[in-house]
């Protein structure tokens, strides 16, 4: 569990290399505000070790990707979201995948936001 590529400014942020306004960290996970909010919060979940993508998700990830879903509705509740959130993985190119590390995002408050 302990890959990093140093070239990944996710795992800059896992390293506490590049600041990052945390929402959660544990042992296995980090999760901070987007730097690009579409919504009033709007957070990643960042499993950190370095995965790049669904795509390469193997069984043994199985436990850290079922936390990642358990801790949304906790974190959303902890950050004043009331009415509901979107939960988005974008994975690849043709899925929109910027920062080729995995992530999850989760944006709740009220409407209108600015994308999404
Ligand atoms: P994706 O298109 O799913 O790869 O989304 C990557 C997200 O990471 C975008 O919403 C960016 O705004 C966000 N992002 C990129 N760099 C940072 C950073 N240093 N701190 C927080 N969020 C970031
Ligand atoms: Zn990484």
């Amino acid at each position: 569990m302990s890959t990093a590529d140093p070239h990944c400014i996710f795992c800059k942020i896992v390293a506490g290399q590049i600041p990052a306004r945390k929402a959660y960290e544990d042992d296995e996970i980090i999760a901070f505000h987007d730097i690009n909010p579409w919504a009033p919060v709007h957070i990643l979940l960042v499993p950190k070790p370095h995965i790049v993508s669904m795509v390469e998700v193997l069984p043994e990830h199985q436990p850290i990707l079922g936390k990642m879903m358990v801790l949304v509705p906790q974190l959303m509740r902890e950050l004043g979201v009331t009415d509901g959130y979107r939960q988005v993985i974008n994975t690849g190119r043709d899925g929109g995948q910027e920062v080729m590390h995995l992530h999850m995002h989760a944006m709740g408050g009220p409407r209108p936001w600015a994308r999404g």
